[in-house]
């Protein structure tokens, strides 16, 4: 069973939620659904669910290996610890899968789907990569099995952190008093989609911040920087199929355009490094961008 699989049940509450964003974005005058973004959002979903028939994955049969034949406990799920370990032990696992799923070029490829989108809505949270398999990012959720998690329970609390997800992608909710820095939230979340160099790589977390907090990536959505949606190098379509596939392609033109002593680098290295300097990562350009708001603003800027 794939997480995606478990997020087949939750169509109906979130055909309501866009419902409800739909009506409450009317109401308010604004116009959050565009055709073709909508289009390739649906479309990207939808083939993103077929995905789920392949077969063989390659992550599962590693995760269920090491349950069988490597664990060091056999915890029981009918213990009561058991949930709340297993939540927070994924909410761990998970801050770390999408922290190098956004620096790790590899994973990237595949994540990079989900940012494509340049309208936030409730309905572009489905849209997910069609590569997991291929870029194998789960693996990270590998020591989870080996502690002596059940596979399948890792599945469910996983597609319960996706569910959780979905309503942080409506732009309507404003900050939550209480619950920023703690919990994620649409603002959070909001930032986590931006491709402002100050916001980029931020906000990994599932349900809880806290994790981003104790690794240094929680940033606040801020007044004086408004949030800009989308990637740094936008695809240029809206074509599904050149949205699922486009970092793919870049990296494929990217080893035909340098010796192969750079191939681990274009393909593990960090999105957007490239030899002797011709490519940026966002480190840099966070870094490039704090250095002339230095220059700019008597008010220095915090280190990282
Ligand atoms: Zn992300
Ligand atoms: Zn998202």
């Amino acid at each position: 069973m794939s997480v995606h699989a478990i997020l087949i049940y939750f169509i109906p509450f979130f055909l309501v939620m866009v419902a409800i964003e739909l009506w409450a974005g009317k109401r308010e005058g604004k116009k959050l659904y565009g055709p073709s973004e909508s289009f390739a959002s649906i479309f990207i979903g939808f083939v993103q669910q077929l995905t789920r028939f392949i077969p063989f994955s390659l992550v599962g049969l590693f995760w269920w290996w090491i349950y069988d034949n490597h664990r060091i406990f056999t915890l029981e799920a009918g213990s009561w610890w058991y949930w709340p370990l297993l939540f927070v032990s994924l909410e761990f696992f998970y801050y770390w899968f999408h922290r190098l799923s956004h620096e790790i070029r590899w994973l990237w490829a595949t994540h990079a789907v989900h940012h494509s989108i340049e309208e936030m809505n409730v309905l572009a949270a489905y849209r997910f990569g069609w590569t997991n398999r291929i870029s194998l990012g789960s693996l990270v959720y590998a020591p989870m099995m080996f502690m002596g998690f059940h596979p399948g329970a890792v599945v469910v609390m996983l597609g319960i952190n996706l569910m959780y997800q979905s309503w942080l992608h409506t732009t309507l909710i404003p900050k939550i008093p209480l619950m920023e820095g703690i919990l994620n939230t649409p603002s959070a979340h909001r930032v986590h989609h931006a491709k402002n160099a100050d916001y980029l790589d931020r906000n990994h977390g599932g349900v809880l911040m806290i994790f981003d907090r104790l690794f240094g990536t929680y940033v606040a959505e801020r007044e004086d920087e408004p949030v800009d949606y989308g990637l740094v190098t936008p695809v240029g379509s809206h074509n599904p199929v050149k949205i699922a596939f486009h970092e793919w392609v870049n990296i494929y033109k990217d080893l035909k355009a340098y010796p192969m002593r750079y191939w681990l680098g274009l393909c593990f290295g960090p999105p957007g490094w490239k030899p002797n300097g011709e490519g940026m990562t966002s480190k840099q350009m966070r870094r490039a961008y704090r250095e002339a708001d230095v220059i700019a603003s008597p008010v220095p800027v915090p280190a990282e």
